[in-house]
């Protein structure tokens, strides 16, 4: 038996989705139409995303567009409202988790992504702040790549599947943003936030050595991956691959 799809609003998460949304256009962490958020449905035969091009500071969820797990490619031409224009990102980073509550945001954080833009690699700038490291893995860095493009989503999902160690929390993409993943839209949304409260303190600092660690980007040779050791985020966070 096929089942109907459900209407978007009638998701509870939807509202904490949304309100995230609104809450990182007040941050200036995107601009009026950028952005987008995707839960998983709790059944998992899919996931809501936010629709193309809607307005983040009076996002609804009525804005939300259901994407069946089994659907693939583009949506048709005719369907309306249309899924974020990054959906292929969101379908690949959602299908990393089989179970439990996910969430998948893709913001454009100012600081973040001008420590991107600096030459900074995010896993080594943050490696000595413990306000990001005992909550939060951050992955290794997605190249700058055309936003929408497939290209960006495989990259994307390559970066939440790293070769040695747990799945990040949030990856930097170069000229662009940062994906996060979180239980709630909240969890990822506190993700960002750490992660951009660092970048703004080290651009505020420059460039300099501190303590005897370097941030310069030039000092670093070695990949950025996560350790894996057994931090708080281990514990609570997104593990499932
Ligand atoms: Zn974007």
């Amino acid at each position: 038996m096929t089942m109907p799809a459900p209407a978007a609003h009638e998701h509870p998460t939807l509202a904490e989705a949304s309100a995230v949304m609104r809450k990182a256009y007040e941050l200036g962490w995107i601009s009026t139409r950028d952005g987008n958020i995707s839960v998983a449905m709790s059944d998992r035969r899919g996931f809501l995303v936010s629709a193309s091009g809607v307005v983040k500071h009076s996002l609804v969820p009525t804005q939300f567009v259901f994407v069946p797990r089994e659907q693939v490619g583009a949506p048709s031409a005719d369907a309306y409202p249309r899924p974020s224009g990054e959906l292929e990102l969101h379908r690949r980073v959602q299908a990393l988790v089989s179970q439990g509550p996910l969430t998948v945001l893709h913001l454009h954080p100012t600081h973040t992504v001008a420590a991107l833009y600096a030459g900074h690699r995010l896993a080594d700038l943050c490696a000595n702040f413990p306000e990001v490291t005992r909550y939060t893995r951050v992955g290794a860095d997605v190249p700058a790549l055309p936003a929408t493009s497939e290209e960006l989503a495989i990259a994307c999902e390559a970066a939440f599947r790293p070769a040695l160690g747990p799945m990040p929390h949030i990856v930097g993409l170069d000229r662009h943003g940062i994906v996060a993943v979180g239980r709630s839209p909240w969890e990822a949304f506190e993700h960002v936030e750490r992660l951009e409260h660092i970048c703004r303190i080290v651009l505020s600092a420059g460039t300099t050595i501190h303590g005897g660690s370097d941030f310069s980007p030039a000092a670093h040779t070695e990949p950025a991956q996560p350790d894996g050791s057994p931090t708080e985020a281990n514990m609570n966070g997104v593990t499932e691959r």
